[in-house]
């Protein structure tokens, strides 16, 4: 779209989410909720609060046309200096923020922070989320990235996922989605971005509370001697079949390379850390050198495993 339909169509968006108040913004600040902390804005940024609350998005999508992205933790998306064309969908924790316990079963709205979800399983004494603690994200992203860590990932102990479709001939339907039908793979799932989780139930094993808890001091342990803090995303890359990204970012002599204000980490060759007030497209342009590089070197394509938002596609070659 051009920047004045992109204007209007978004004025038409924002009209529609007039009744939910304040919580719905025009030309809202997206890649300062995203942990790299770069980044621009979305044409319209809206908290859902409620069911009714899905039915005006439904809506807004619908009167505007315009694409939607569900922003979780932001910890595995890079958005655009430029922005993020759309609408932006962020989840009201005090909605969607609960976890109850009912025997083996752990029901959690999307927006439970995973550490949170995996101390509060251990609490419950179960046991299947303990790695969740090292993940940073929220349970509606994980479910859409299927993600994992130490030996684990979600689909091993998902039952299903409660999903609202934003656009299509189901558009605004709350329903439950088994978990065989989400198409879990590494770091992947057949959720679209016009498909917002709302919340995600769990079975789970019988577990002790005291050794959960020192499984989750173990990981919290490796996470902070492994892994760089500051601004970045995790993992940029896909690990290739029967590879490492991080091995072969290494390997080709790739740590510490820097572009503008994004540096490949010392500390972990597969994370990008940008600096304090730093650009996204920085980032983006190491991301697609260090693929460049690897490729050179060992004839193997880097996919990126952070979702790139608001960049334009890359043109054939
Ligand atoms: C330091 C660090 C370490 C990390 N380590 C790991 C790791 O070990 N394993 C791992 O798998 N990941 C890791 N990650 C990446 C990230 O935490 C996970 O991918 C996490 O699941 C993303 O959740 P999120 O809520 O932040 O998603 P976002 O970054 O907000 O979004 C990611 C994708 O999910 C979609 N999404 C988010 N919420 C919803 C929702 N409610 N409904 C539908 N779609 C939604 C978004 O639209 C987007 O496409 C790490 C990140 C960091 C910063």
């Amino acid at each position: 779209m051009r920047n004045a339909e992109l204007r209007s169509a978004a004025r038409r968006a924002f009209d529609v989410l007039a009744p939910l108040g304040d919580r719905a913004v025009l030309g809202g600040s997206i890649g300062a909720l995203s942990t790299y902390r770069v980044g621009g804005s979305a044409e319209v940024v809206v908290t859902v609060a409620s069911d009714s609350d899905l039915l005006k998005l439904v809506e807004a999508v619908e009167a505007s046309g315009l694409p939607t992205l569900v922003v979780g933790r932001g910890s595995n998306m890079l958005v655009a200096d430029g922005g993020f064309g759309g609408i932006a969908v962020l989840l009201d924790s005090s909605v969607f923020g609960l976890v109850e316990v009912d025997g083996a079963r752990l029901c959690a709205g999307a927006a439970v922070a995973l550490p949170a979800l995996a101390r509060r399983s251990v609490e419950a004494g179960l046991t299947g989320l303990e790695w969740a603690v090292g993940v940073p994200g929220s349970v509606g992203g994980a479910v859409r990235m299927n993600a994992g860590g130490h030996g684990s990932e979600i689909s091993q102990t998902l039952e299903a996922a409660t999903v609202c479709d934003l656009t299509g001939p189901q558009a605004g339907q709350v329903r439950e989605i088994k978990v065989d039908r989400l198409a879990l793979s590494y770091r992947s799932s057949a959720l679209t971005d016009s498909q917002l989780v709302t919340a995600a139930r769990f079975g789970l094993g019988p577990g002790d509370p005291r050794e959960g808890r020192s499984v989750i001091a173990g990981i919290v342990r490796w996470r902070r001697e492994n892994q760089p803090g500051g601004q970045n995303a995790g993992s940029v890359f896909k690990n290739p079949p029967g590879d490492s990204a991080g091995r072969l970012i290494d390997l080709a002599g790739l740590k510490g390379l820097r572009i503008g204000t994004a540096t490949v980490s010392a500390k972990h060759a597969n994370f990008i850390q940008a600096d304090d007030g730093g650009s996204a497209d920085d980032v983006a342009a190491l991301i697609a050198l260090v693929q460049r590089c690897v490729h050179e070197r060992f004839s193997i394509d880097l996919h990126p495993e952070v979702k790139m938002i608001g960049f334009l596609p890359e043109a054939p070659s």
